[in-house]
């Protein structure tokens, strides 16, 4: 048995999955608790777009070979007046072909990362993966952390570890058990998802990842490969805040978004209908002593630009690094702080304020500030220095080499 430090992991979500891989193979003893027993089959519509800086996150962790062949890659990402239906930018991820060994997206959806990683997990010595228990409460000391489990069965068991990694999304039990308040606020209107196979690139000459601003009904058009790999639409728009569930993913409603699109687009070609709510949100503290903070659990935000997810394996990574140097002697304790200072900073200064100015783009009513907006799209899509630019922040590379910048 390895003699380093044990971890527990809660939540077996991509943000936990990718933890433990990197975790186990730093040679930790991991244990990771996950309530959901289909968890790696689990294929309602999540994040799937997976920027550059993250793709060589999962390059580290072993598993992007495997990654990439169940996903799409795609170089090319779009901006279009949908009111117009004419096209304002077409990005090019291959600007930043000096900048990453991937110089572009892949789409592969978020279960599809945690099946890969739980089944090289399973592999590997000193893990403990434990679908379908239930982290009830938890408990520190100076030198331990414990937490109370329970399987669907009811039975009952304390483990005990070195650190804990709360990866439990966004409704996570354990930050609240450790009474840190989430701050920040949750939009009027639900994003709904229509999941279609239609093929809209064939009806419209768009890319795979496009986004159509609209001052009534904006959109978010990006294709997936699917668990059958013959590929599938998923359309993402706003529901206005006093309309019913029902009534938003109802087929009448359906046709309307669809026909906006395209008008050979109708309901009968869905798959699957979804509406959730979106929140802007940060954890105040990403550190409680022993126990640590990542992914959702401690940061959500609108999906506009797929950056959550993403943020939430830098996330990942930042963690295991910082506990490694510091479980290892070859730093101190107080070096986990610096972990809560990098990943909130971060959050704050380009998930958050970028989500946030994404959607104000696509729902812009003012016909001047919305002109000025898509002029300006059009005018860095017209210059490679500039969509370099706008590139390295959208795929969260900035991010990174502002991290290392924070002590
Ligand atoms: C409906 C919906 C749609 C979304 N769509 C998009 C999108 O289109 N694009 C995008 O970029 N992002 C999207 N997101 C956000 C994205 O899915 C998250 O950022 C991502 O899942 C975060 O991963 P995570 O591992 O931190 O958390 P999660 O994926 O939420 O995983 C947390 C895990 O912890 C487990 N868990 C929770 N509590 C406990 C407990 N007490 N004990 C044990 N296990 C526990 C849960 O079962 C879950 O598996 C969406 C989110 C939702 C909810």
């Amino acid at each position: 048995m390895s003699d380093r430090e044990s971890i527990i992991i809660v939540g077996g979500g991509p943000v936990g999955a990718v933890a433990a891989l990197a975790a186990a193979e730093r040679g930790f003893r991991v244990t990771i608790v996950e309530q959901n027993a289909d968890i790696e089959i689990d294929s309602a519509p999540r994040a799937a777009t997976f920027h550059p800086s993250t793709l060589e996150l999962i390059d580290e962790v072993g598993i992007i070979d495997e990654f990439i062949a169940v996903g799409l890659v795609c170089r090319y990402f779009d901006f279009w007046d949908k009111a117009a239906g004419t096209l304002v930018a077409r990005m090019d991820h291959d600007t930043l072909r000096d900048d990453t060994p991937f110089p572009y997206v892949v789409q592969t959806e978020q279960h599809k990362l945690v099946r890969i990683a739980l089944d090289r997990l399973r592999r590997m010595p000193d893990v403990d993966v434990r679908l379908g228990w239930s982290v009830e409460s938890v408990d520190q000391d100076a030198d331990r952390v414990s937490v109370r489990v329970r399987d669907g069965s009811g039975e009952q068991e304390v483990l005990t570890g070195d650190r804990l990694f709360a990866c439990d999304g966004g409704r996570s039990t354990v930050r609240k058990s450790m009474g840190i308040d989430f701050e920040g606020y949750t939009w009027p209107e639900r994003f709904a998802v229509l999941t279609t196979r239609n093929d809209f690139a064939a009806e419209l000459g768009c890319s795979t990842r496009s986004y159509f601003a609209d001052p009534d009904q904006w959109v978010n058009l990006f294709k997936v490969a699917g668990d059958d790999m013959l590929g599938r639409w998923r359309v993402v728009f706003a529901a206005r805040p006093d309309q019913a569930d029902e009534e938003v993913l109802g087929d009448e409603h359906a046709a309307r978004v669809l026909s906006a699109i395209h008008p050979a687009t109708g309901p009968r070609s869905l798959v699957h209908r979804n509406i959730y709510n979106v929140h802007q949100r940060v954890a105040t503290r990403f550190r409680d002593g022993r126990v640590l903070l990542a992914g959702d659990a401690a940061h959500v935000n609108n999906p506009i630009g797929g950056l959550g997810l993403n943020c939430g394996v830098h996330d990942a990574l930042e963690l295991v690094r910082t506990v490694d140097e510091v479980s290892s002697g070859r730093a101190d304790p107080a070096l986990l702080d610096r972990y809560e200072r990098r990943r909130r900073t971060i959050n704050i200064e380009f998930v958050q304020q970028q989500t946030v100015d994404n959607k104000q783009r696509l729902e812009e009513k003012d016909p001047v500030k919305r002109r000025a907006r898509l002029d300006r799209l059009t005018e860095i899509s017209n210059d490679a220095q500039a969509q370099r630019r706008f590139l390295r922040r959208t795929s969260l590379l900035d991010s990174v080499a502002r991290a290392r910048d924070i002590d």
